[in-house]
């Protein structure tokens, strides 16, 4: 992933503050920034990167193989519940081949939007009849090279997944997610190593899916081990209906009493908390992921990310369901949603979203030197040009709040990863037709 020593030359980039600055010069050496310099001429050696250059954003929430779902689970409106049953049908016509074709696919759309960093959520780990393939982690395995093979990092979640529901067993589908206990993931989820471009976490999928009696262990194999640990939180209020019932606590909560929450830990949607939760996740520093765009689709609700961060809890975004790749679409809901809920602007400020959609994303996916334009931090760039319709008349005193809240996905122009050029002119150089790509990974689950 690493290139040798580079320098790149950005008419605007943000180093963080609420302004762009300008004329920067920075300067890479094996892939990692070695000097930021500003108001200097571009010299003739340095690689010229058009509009405002930003950090690669973090993803840190994806389930690859929902991208197969877009577009296909609106017929008849349907609900969260129905949406999953289509989720399960995916999920049981995927094999390691076709697993690695659609999230390769789909990984190269995530570059294209400028997303350097995913965050991949990962159950599926088992054979069609629930059990385990001879190489025991090759579904994590293929993820990993799919990320390679896009040209982007990933830290792969590995995700606990034992019950269907309070006390019931896995039922159809979820049969390829179980490893029979908490003691069965462990040893499983131990066998995987990094790469250059990869770590290793782990995830508890919800409240719902591991007995309270087993949450502890997998915060443990995380806190001894020093990784990210992510779990679903009250995405839907029938979970934390179902969680009081059996355990008359709210899922925060019993996280809680469980050592599941911390700084190392991250909450994913949080749409639906009590006051207490919310002092919960924020005193204990939990990052909280906010998944705007599928939390729009699958009707779950605003989640309270204004209260959240005020409380004390760093917030991230991720697509989730991948219902739409867009990371400034994910950003700027976090303000636009607030503004929906509470009728009235300015929650948050357009560096306060670009710190979430950057160095917190990387922060909770277990790359805290990544997501900053800074000496140190991993070559990784993004070019946002300022030629589209979009973003034409943006200004230099305002161009932060321009492309945060009126640009799209289209508008990246050059990404960076490890000092590697792996988006040029709005070309992935890495897979020339990422929308044929995805097509055939897509068509391949039907077949
Ligand atoms: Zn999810």
């Amino acid at each position: 992933m690493s290139a040798g020593a580079r320098r790149f030359f950005a008419e605007y980039a943000w180093l963080g503050g609420h302004r762009a600055a300008e004329l920067v010069l920075i300067a890479t050496d094996a892939g990692v920034i070695s000097e930021v310099s500003t108001g200097v001429d571009c010299p003739p050696d340095a690689v010229r990167l058009p509009g405002l250059v930003l950090p690669g954003l973090a993803n840190a929430h994806s389930h690859a193989f929902h991208r197969a779902l877009r577009g296909h689970s609106h017929r008849g409106g349907g609900s969260f519940w129905t949406w999953r049953e289509d989720m399960y049908a995916v999920a049981g016509a995927l094999d390691p081949e076709r697993y690695y074709a659609l999230a390769r696919a789909t990984y190269a759309e995530m570059a294209l939007a400028g997303i350097t960093c995913v965050g991949e959520f990962h159950y599926l780990h088992h054979d069609r009849d629930g059990a385990r393939y001879g190489e025991a982690n090759v579904m994590g395995e293929v993820l990993i090279a799919a990320a390679h093979d896009a040209g982007i990092r990933i830290t792969l979640l590995d995700t606990c997944y034992l019950a269907g529901g309070f006390g019931r067993p896995l039922e159809g589908a979820q049969r390829r997610f179980g490893d029979g206990d908490v003691e069965g993931w462990a040893a499983r989820a131990a066998g995987l190593t990094g790469a250059a471009h990869a770590r290793v976490g782990a995830a508890i999928h919800s409240v719902r899916a591991v007995p309270a009696d087993q949450l502890a262990a997998v915060a443990t194999w995380a806190r001894e081990r020093g990784v990210p640990l992510h779990f679903h939180l009250s995405e839907q209020t029938a979970e934390n209906d179902a969680c009081l019932a059996a355990h008359g606590r709210t899922p925060t909560a019993l996280l809680e009493d469980h050592g599941a929450l911390g700084p190392r830990s991250c909450a994913v949607h949080a749409t639906h908390l009590s006051p207490e939760d919310i002092g919960t996740l924020g005193g204990t520093r939990t990052t909280v992921c906010l998944c705007p765009s599928t939390e729009r689709d699958l009707a779950d609700g605003i989640g309270p990310a204004r209260a959240l961060a005020s409380a004390g809890a760093p917030l991230a975004l991720g697509s989730d369901s991948h219902a739409i790749i867009d990371g400034f679409e994910e950003t700027r809901a976090l303000e636009l949603g607030e503004r929906l809920a509470r009728h009235s602007r300015g929650h948050f400020s357009a560096a306060e979203l670009l710190s979430a959609a950057t160095v917190a994303g990387h922060t909770c996916l277990g790359w805290p030197e990544a997501g900053q334009i800074a000496p140190g931090a991993p070559a990784d760039l993004i070019a946002v040009g300022l030629d589209s319709v979009r973003l034409a008349g943006a200004r230099p005193d305002t161009l932060l709040e321009s492309v945060i809240f009126a640009a799209g996905a289209p508008d990246v122009a050059e990404v960076i990863v490890g000092g590697r050029t792996v988006v040029a002119d709005g070309r992935h150089q890495l897979l020339p037709d990422v929308a044929g790509a995805l097509a055939e990974a897509i068509a391949a689950l039907e077949a």
